[in-house]
């Protein structure tokens, strides 16, 4: 792809649009989510599964569902009744919403029994799990003969890390761009993986990238970077991920030569945003 500073550095940088995988079940979420499905041994009769109102995860699994024709409910964190766009997407597609605070929410064996009544997948929240990091990594197998020596990706769960480190692209370094989460738990697996697969792996944050909030400095960025690539992101992951790769890039003395930055997706959550805020929405 083609960026000034890019030319400048004299680096190749490739981008994965995960968030154009498929028309309606977009990003990272749709990889995992066909690791779940791929654990059923009869076809899925309705997914269960959990998330935030402004769930990327939720989004996804609601279109697959409304898509097939199957039953879908989504267990979602926070006060009845709260709109948002992402849940009008959820009701107005068929989808079931039932609210849960804190406790009920975290009671993760209650969701699972529910699903288990009424027939449906029980997905855990955002996709997370073996089944999660299976789907990714049967998707990142396929770019085996690219040979990238670094690849970029952000971190939630840290799932869709673990199933490329899993796969077979061939990257040596591998970036994880954590956008602002602390959760030790997620940190040493993904090390773990890491030592496992044999990656050399880095850690990245956004210098100055308060408790994850989005401020005015990265959505100019956001907006930059659309106006030089034509390339929207998301402002939770995806467009911090790449302000830190700039930041990167002007800084590193040693860039390795071929990069891949992975384009997670979650455009869909832009719309939280205050109108105005973004050239684009998703
Ligand atoms: C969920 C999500 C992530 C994080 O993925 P994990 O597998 O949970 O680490 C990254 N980017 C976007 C856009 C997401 O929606």
């Amino acid at each position: 792809m083609h960026h000034p500073l890019f030319a400048e550095h004299g680096i190749s940088v490739w981008i994965l649009r995960l968030d154009r995988i498929h028309p309606e079940v977009s990003g990272n979420k749709w990889l995992k989510l066909q690791g779940w499905l791929n654990t059923l041994e009869s076809p899925c009769r309705g997914i269960l599964t959990m998330g935030g109102p402004w769930s990327n995860h939720l989004h996804a699994a609601a279109a697959w569902c409304r898509l097939q024709q199957l039953p879908f409910t989504a267990v979602v964190r926070g006060h009845e009744g709260q709109q948002t766009q992402t849940l009008e997407d959820i009701l107005q597609g068929g989808g079931r919403v039932v609210w849960a605070q804190r406790q009920a929410f975290a009671n993760t064996l209650h969701w699972k029994q529910m699903a288990q009544q009424e027939g449906l997948l029980f997905v855990p929240m955002g996709g997370d799990g073996p089944a999660g990091v299976e789907g990714v990594k049967a998707y990142f197998d396929q770019y085996h003969t690219h040979p990238f020596d670094a690849i970029w990706c952000a971190a939630g769960t840290g799932t869709t890390l673990q199933g490329i480190m899993r796969s077979r692209l061939p990257a040596t370094s591998v970036f994880a761009f954590n956008p602002g989460i602390h959760d030790e738990q997620m940190e040493l697996q993904v090390i773990q993986t890491a030592r496992e697969t044999g990656r050399n792996l880095q850690w990245v944050r956004l210098p100055g990238d308060h408790f994850g909030r989005s401020t005015s400095e990265q959505f100019n960025t956001m907006n930059a970077w659309f106006d030089n690539t034509g390339i929207p992101t998301d402002h939770v992951y995806t467009g911090k991920m790449i302000a830190a790769f700039l930041n990167y890039v002007r800084q590193e003395n040693h860039l390795p030569r071929r990069i891949l930055l992975v384009h997670t997706g979650g455009l869909q959550g832009n719309r939280s945003l205050m109108p105005g805020r973004l050239k684009f929405v998703g």
